[in-house]
């Protein structure tokens, strides 16, 4: 049983023991804790009789310059310094959770930036509706789209469509964490909480690949770590490298699984004059040089089964121009994959050594091939209850986000809200600091929140006004969960604060 699953059980129990212990009110799981104990989430336990959020406040340091150096200071606990050279941003991450949400945020911060007097309420968000996209760099095949993903042999989500160059997985979801079994629930919240902080988890997906993704890492695939992304499909392979092979080869198949390209078929190599081979491939063909399905998908040639290339290959046609000695290379879309052959005077393709004369455009393949990686986007529902600890009227808070009049940050990472109603975010985990999410054993997700707009702004929608702090206080005294601050570097990809949005005019409201 892993850790987690051991905190899952014993929540249920907690919660029913009383005793000398103190309740954690931080959410619906309610746990009893007993002196010198953390509770079944591990971030909440009871020191000297009060409840105490165990991690630190982050605080990011935002360098003064863009551009500056950024150093780490992680795991570093505020020094008691005020100084500060840049700006500072009060992350959700170590601020708790206000459970349930009729009470204001944890921490509703003001900040006056270049003139701008901006307010931030921060939370550390319960996401019951969460899940993870995950993408990864590789043609190879690691199942059937739809077909179910599995991490400990249990149903975490699901093959998704493909992407150009990229396979992608769907997991998580409300279905998955509360719609089946428990073991189901505790699972999928222990992928995902991986996941999202950023660790390598092992998924196996039915009647495919057992595949280890790790965010900002190469997957490893079967057992296989994939070191290249594909250039592109086959034609356009072609189209990007035809003028390369011309005057030193007589014909191009650039093999791959969605579209397998034909050079002296194809537009490019017509453009540039290359002369008809009677090459037959044995697909269906597309438009000239483009054809699909040579092969099943697989895990050989440029994502399909082969091995042989000369299997997707018919009858060479000599009154098409096919002769004895006519040369071919054959080659996959990451150039990992290649060979050359000769005609015989059967018109059969003969194995040759690979000439020196073809080894540059076949690396220039290589070359312009990305690092295979795995992309982890967080996405989370914060259209609930959470935004009832940020304004009295909950579709204020809804209406200013759609509006582009609120900015929302996970861990002080810029998010993608999806158009449409209620407040649905996607959050690259790469941009979050390290170990921000947490969960809870009901399951669900617990991910940093920021919320930020306009002073005016946040009084008109009905903010909280007798709670907002100023970050020197914060800094000096923290808060009701009596943790420490720690201060970190911004990551410098994330800006703050975003003033170009918010220093347009709020609709009907002053500047
Ligand atoms: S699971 Fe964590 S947040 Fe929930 S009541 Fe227990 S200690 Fe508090």
């Amino acid at each position: 049983m892993s850790e987690l699953s051991e905190r899952f059980e014993t929540a249920e129990a907690g919660a029913k023991q009383v005793g000398e212990k103190i309740r954690c009110d931080a959410c619906p799981v309610m746990c009893y804790i007993a002196e010198g104990r953390t509770g079944a989430c591990d971030r909440y336990g009871n020191v000297g009789g009060r409840i105490v959020r165990c991690d630190p406040l982050t605080i990011l340091e935002h360098t003064a310059e863009a551009g500056s150096a950024v150093v780490s200071f992680a795991g570093e606990e505020w020094d008691g310094e005020l100084v500060n050279t840049g700006r500072r941003f009060v992350t959700a991450i170590g601020a708790g959770t206000t459970y349930p949400d009729y009470k204001p945020a944890p921490f509703i911060i003001s900040q006056e930036v270049e003139g701008v007097d901006l307010v931030t309420v921060v939370t550390e968000g319960i996401f019951s509706y969460c899940g993870v996209k995950v993408k990864i760099d590789t043609d190879r095949h690691i199942g059937p789209e739809t077909a179910t993903v599995r991490a400990q042999g249990e149903a975490v989500g699901h093959v998704t469509t493909g992407e150009y160059g990229s396979q992608m997985l769907s997991l998580g979801g409300v279905h998955h964490l509360t719609g089946g079994s428990k073991a189901e629930g505790r699972v999928t919240c222990e992928t995902l909480l991986d996941l999202c902080n950023r660790k390598p988890v092992e998924l196996a997906v039915d009647g495919g690949a057992t595949i280890i993704v790790e965010a900002g890492k190469a997957p490893i695939i079967d057992g296989q770590m994939e070191h290249r992304m594909r250039v592109g499909c086959g034609s356009a392979t072609i189209g990007m490298f035809a003028t390369q092979w011309r005057g030193l080869v007589d014909e191009v198949v650039v093999v791959d699984d969605h579209i397998t390209g034909v050079v002296s078929e194809h537009q490019a190599g017509k453009v540039l004059g290359w002369e008809d081979t009677g090459i037959k491939i044995l697909g269906r063909r597309s438009t000239p040089g483009r054809y699909f399905k040579v092969s099943e998908p697989g895990v050989g040639w440029g994502g399909t089964t082969i091995s042989d290339p000369l299997s997707i290959l018919g009858d060479w046609n000599p009154k098409k121009g096919a002769r004895p000695g006519l040369s071919l290379l054959m080659v996959s879309t990451t150039g990992e994959q290649f060979a050359y052959f000769e005609l015989d005077d059967d018109l059969k393709p003969v194995e040759k050594p690979f000439p020196e004369r073809l080894r540059k455009s076949v690396g220039l393949i290589e070359d312009n091939c990305e690092p295979a990686l795995c992309t982890v986007l967080f996405v989370g529902g914060a259209g609930g209850s959470l935004r009832a600890g940020v304004v009295e009227n909950p579709v204020n808070l809804t209406r200013s986000v759609q509006g582009l009049n609120t900015y929302v940050t996970v861990g002080g990472a810029p998010t993608y809200i999806w158009p449409g109603g209620g407040i649905t975010l996607m959050v690259d985990v790469m941009r979050v600091p390290e170990n921000a999410f947490g969960y809870v054993p009901t399951p669900a997700l617990v991910a940093p929140i920021e919320f930020t707009l306009r002073r005016d702004d946040y009084l008109r929608l009905g903010g909280y006004a007798s709670e907002i702090r100023t970050v020197e206080d914060i800094v000096a005294s923290g808060g009701e969960y009596l943790n420490p601050r720690a201060q970190k570097a911004a990551a410098a990809d994330n800006p703050w604060p975003p003033l170009q949005q918010l220093r347009r005019v709020p609709p009907g409201g002053a500047s």
